[in-house]
């Protein structure tokens, strides 16, 4: 007999593990709040609007047979170009062919899996908001246009985003770890236009970055020629966006900070004060799941599980990463749904809890590093060792980007290296200091007292 799942939110994840629940025999019906994305005019409102799709994602889309399909939506991005004052630096991103990633439009890959999840017999209930969920059936309350509605089913799954309303109901009067936090910067977007001979206004095969410890923009290319802009910005202050709020003042900002995003984007200030900010949170919580002596559960999956910034490009690729994970437990438990959630919850928490750290940390990175000589020399020689030892040597942001190594697993590796790379930068500063000793002492020993070489 096939037993029933119940997916909350038809987003990135919830419309992927609605995918793979099908596939494994599953009868899937899919609550949103939303209306259908394939309506006409229907855009994309708030979050981002593309998203840099790397290995873990990759691999996902791989098993359910659609990343042939999506490749014409995509754009490769081989590297990142760096707009500092004194011009443009490239930075590839890896040394093999299939290092880089791809830039795809939200609304695309959100319509893809939809479309895919249909073809495979999953129901989408859209305009259907999920008001409550009872843990003990588990059942689902949702507010839909003929009023409320109770569904039950056998597997609940919480894919309701960053502020998840099945996270709430799940830790109703249990013992429950809940850490949420907002970070004091936000972003808007802005769209960099084709240009007028209808050519991309710059390198389009690359992700752009104006790094920056008062305000950073990060680019991601689209399949048009366009670019999408993301600007980050302290929400408070004179430079942030509670400063920012005249056309004058928007423009010297960008003319001192960003000066060539005034050509990149002709109406830059028009753009910018015309979108509201929003804001970055990461979301810790735990247990991620709870289940019913009948053998029932519910389950938190993507942004509802382990909401980051979006730093490191990670969000949805860890959101995948569960999908496909949590597909692999229910086939190693397939009559034991408490098993299988358990490990699922298992073998996810501790990395996305370490994803979270890193991506606080790339944060850092794009701010305050990308500027900095010595960083960026550290960065060269890690990328040399990489390509002298490639199997030994893999610098952190390919181990994060282009496999799928766990993230817990990619830091500690990342960790030893550092420790080796700091003790031979440091033995080869002390080699140089005292090589240069040496010749001071030398030619300070060959000089007569009143200073003539002898
Ligand atoms: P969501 O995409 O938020 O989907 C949740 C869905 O649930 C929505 O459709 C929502 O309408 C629905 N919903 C919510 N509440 C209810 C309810 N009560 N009832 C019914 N439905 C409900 N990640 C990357 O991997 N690469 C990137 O380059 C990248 N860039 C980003 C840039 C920015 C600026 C931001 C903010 C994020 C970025 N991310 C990126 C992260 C990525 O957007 C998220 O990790 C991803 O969207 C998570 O998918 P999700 O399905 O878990 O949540």
């Amino acid at each position: 007999m096939s037993r029933h799942a119940l997916v909350v939110g038809s987003g990135l994840a919830g419309s992927l593990t609605a995918v793979y629940l099908a596939r494994r025999g599953y009868l899937v019906r899919v609550l949103e709040r939303r209306g259908d994305p394939r309506a006409p005019g229907v855009r994309e409102e708030g979050r981002s609007i593309n998203l840099g799709l790397s290995q873990r994602g990759i691999v996902a889309l791989r098993e359910i047979g659609l990343l042939e399909r999506l490749a014409p939506l995509t754009v490769p991005m081989r590297g990142r170009v760096v707009h500092l004052p004194d011009g443009l630096r490239f930075q590839p991103y890896g040394l093999a062919e299939d290092q880089i990633l791809h830039s795809v439009l939200r609304h695309d890959l959100n319509v893809a899996l939809v479309d895919e999840a249909e073809r495979r017999g999953v129901e989408f209930l859209w305009g259907h908001r999920v008001t409550a969920v009872d843990r003990a059936k588990p059942a689902v309350t949702a507010l839909g246009p003929d009023g409320e509605e109770v569904h039950t089913a056998d597997l609940v799954i919480g894919a309701d985003g960053a502020f998840s309303a099945v996270r709430g109901h799940l830790g109703r009067g249990r013992r429950v770890d809940l850490h949420q936090e907002f970070l004091e910067w936000g972003y808007k977007e802005l769209l960099i236009p084709v240009g007028d001979d209808g050519r991309p206004r710059t390198e389009l095969r690359a992700l752009h970055v104006w790094p920056g410890d008062d305000g950073l923009i990060v680019a991601h290319p689209n399949a048009d020629g366009s670019l999408t802009a993301t600007v980050f910005l302290p929400f408070d202050g004179e430079h942030g966006f509670a400063g920012l709020t005249e056309p004058g003042r928007v423009r010297d900002f960008f003319a001192r900070r960003f000066p060539d995003t005034l050509t990149l984007i002709p109406d830059v200030v028009e753009q910018f004060l015309d979108h509201e900010p929003a804001s970055l949170v990461t979301v810790r919580t735990s247990p991620w799941h709870s289940t019913t002596d009948e053998g029932r559960g519910i389950v938190l999956i993507g942004d509802a599980a382990h909401a980051v910034y979006p730093f490191f490009g990670q969000g949805m690729n860890a959101a995948f990463e569960d999908c496909s994970t949590l597909d692999r437990c229910l086939a190693a438990h397939p009559h034991d749904l408490p098993r299988a959630l358990a490990a699922f919850e298992a073998a996810r928490k501790p990395h996305t809890d370490v994803l979270a750290e890193l991506s606080e940390r790339n944060f850092v990175e794009l701010r305050d590093k990308l500027r900095s000589p010595l960083f960026l020399v550290r960065k060269k020689v890690d990328l040399a060792l990489h390509r002298l030892f490639p199997r030994k040597w893999v610098p952190l942001y390919t181990l994060i980007a282009h496999t799928t190594v766990p993230y817990g697993d990619a830091l500690a590796r990342a960790r030893r290296q550092d420790r080796l790379l700091d003790t031979a930068l440091a033995a080869t500063a002390t080699l140089a200091g005292a090589t240069l000793a040496g010749l001071v002492v030398r030619s300070r020993g060959t000089r007569s007292p009143g200073g003539r070489k002898v």
